[in-house]
């Protein structure tokens, strides 16, 4: 149904085509929009299987099916489904007959007998008899169905989901992303340090009102990953404030870090004794112990663990053990690798050789010269990228170019895009002020609209005054 916003001006737009060049069966096809006119005397005997028209009609309803997760029926089986609710109710010699289409019911004014009508909001197709219009069946539904004629033309492609990229409260890099659609969220993440605890949670009560947070990915046993689930005394964590649905964390660590055990501590708590499931992400590709690959989370919209070769196998870099995850929305895909480096994301590749087109991509490692490296991104050709950084914090190094977000990163996002978000920006490094870049940077789709807003502005990183003192634009960019 959903799909029907996109396809409705094809139709108009097929209509004008198929008049055009008056395509014998479908003629009438305009009929509606037009005059009304229907005086096409052809037999519908007309053999339709090879006209391209109507295979791109057909195609699309395979795109549906797709998005709807249900089997399409074969461009014959669907075809004959449209020809065949015609029954015997063939050439009408000098009366004709017509396939019609629109938006609801037929009015049982239009057309003639011997019309057959396509309800392009629901499938349903009729036909008319002696004077009324008959439900014939639906062209969709496995079942013939029609438990979709209620739903009506206007709805949207996929259930809406909204990507919250969090500021932490500090001028520290890390991660903290809530994904939410209906009551369901999704948490990857929850840095940077222990203090940030209560601002990650106070964001995300905002947000998740049931106190369930159905599925928390972890990436990486990092603290900027990890500290604020975990808080520390009169600062309690995402743990000690949410119940967690399934938790979804990495399959290899090489950190003895503190935080890490009491990480580990406060899930293993969440499993015995809140009713949590914990898998980890060899298990999610594995599908053993009752973990899965994918999780449908609404109508549309569904993740995937990815595979990646260090789920098991051991690197020197902590950050090649990040769980990655692909979030699929109708045709839109978003791609959230944690701190994954240049040997995972080659890994990544390897073995996803479908990975698709990405609407959004969260760059790897707070946009770190080490990662998002073109190996990936000539296969996701990203098309918006948002960094969870505190930019131009001197944190991690003194060298400019190397602060994130890195120059290296730029260069290379640069070929794909210029939609680059940045959440915070460093005032002073080492006194550990810092302020709003964009801010919190929310992503919403129906998977068809789509936005990114900050909530401190919408400027992408180009045009921001930090990147005109700090960084350059390649000339090589997308200007
Ligand atoms: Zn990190």
């Amino acid at each position: 149904m959903r799909f029907w916003k996109k396809l409705a001006p094809f139709m108009v737009c097929a209509t004008l085509v198929l008049a055009s060049v008056g395509f014998s069966s479908c003629k009438a096809i305009g009929s509606l929009f037009g005059n009304g006119s229907s005086d096409d005397n052809t037999s519908q005997s007309t053999e339709t299987s090879e006209d391209p028209e109507i295979r791109a009609v057909y195609e699309l309803y395979v795109k549906s099916c797709a998005a709807e997760n249900t089997e399409p029926k074969t461009y014959e089986e669907w075809l004959k489904s449209i020809q065949g609710a015609k029954g015997d109710q063939g050439d009408k010699g000098e009366t004709g007959n017509g396939w019609l289409y629109g938006n609801g019911a037929p009015a049982s004014t239009l057309g003639r007998n011997g019309d057959l009508y396509l309800d392009y909001s629901s499938w349903n197709v009729y036909t008319k008899d002696n004077g009324t219009w008959t439900y014939r069946g639906n062209i969709k539904g496995a079942k013939g169905d029609p438990a979709d004629g209620g739903s009506s033309g206007d709805e949207t492609a996929t259930a809406t989901m909204d990507i919250h990229f969090l500021e932490l409260g500090n001028g520290n890099a890390g991660d903290c992303i809530l994904i939410k659609t209906g009551n369901t969220e999704v948490l990857i993440d929850a840095g940077s340090k222990r203090g940030s605890a209560p601002t990650v949670v106070s964001t995300l009560k905002k947000y998740c009102t049931d106190g369930l947070l159905e599925y928390v990915i972890v990436t990486h046993a990092h603290e900027d990953h990890i500290a604020s689930f975990v808080g520390e005394t009169g600062k309690e964590g995402v743990f000690a404030n949410f119940k967690c649905g399934t938790i979804i964390d990495y399959a290899k660590k090489k950190t003895t870090s503190q935080i890490s055990k009491d990480y580990e501590a406060a899930r293993d708590k969440e499993v015995s004794q809140d009713g949590a499931v914990h898998y980890t992400a060899l298990q999610c590709v594995q599908e053993t112990g009752g973990a899965k690959k994918e999780y449908t989370i609404a109508e549309g919209i569904s993740f995937e663990i990815l595979e990646q070769a260090y789920y098991s196998t051991t690197n020197s870099d902590e950050n090649n053990y990040s769980v990655c995850t692909l979030f699929t929305q109708g045709d839109y895909h978003y791609l959230f690798t944690g701190d994954l480096e240049e040997a995972g994301e080659q890994s990544l590749v390897q073995l996803n050789p479908d990975l698709p087109h990405c609407k959004l991509f969260k760059a790897g490692h707070h946009g770190s010269k080490t990662s998002s490296n073109d190996v990936l991104l000539s296969k996701i050709t990203p098309e918006n990228v948002c960094v969870c950084c505190c930019a131009g914090s001197s944190e991690y190094t003194d060298n400019d170019e190397n602060q994130f977000p890195t120059q290296a990163m730029v260069d290379r996002v640069a070929k794909y895009t210029k939609n680059i978000y940045v959440t915070t920006l460093s005032v002073d490094g080492t006194a550990n002020k810092y302020t709003s870049m964009n801010g919190e940077i929310t992503v919403s789709s129906n998977g068809i609209d789509f936005s990114i807003h900050g909530s401190n502005n919408d400027t992408i990183l180009k045009e921001t005054a930090w990147f005109q003192a700090h960084r350059t634009w390649p000339a090589n960019g997308v200007q």
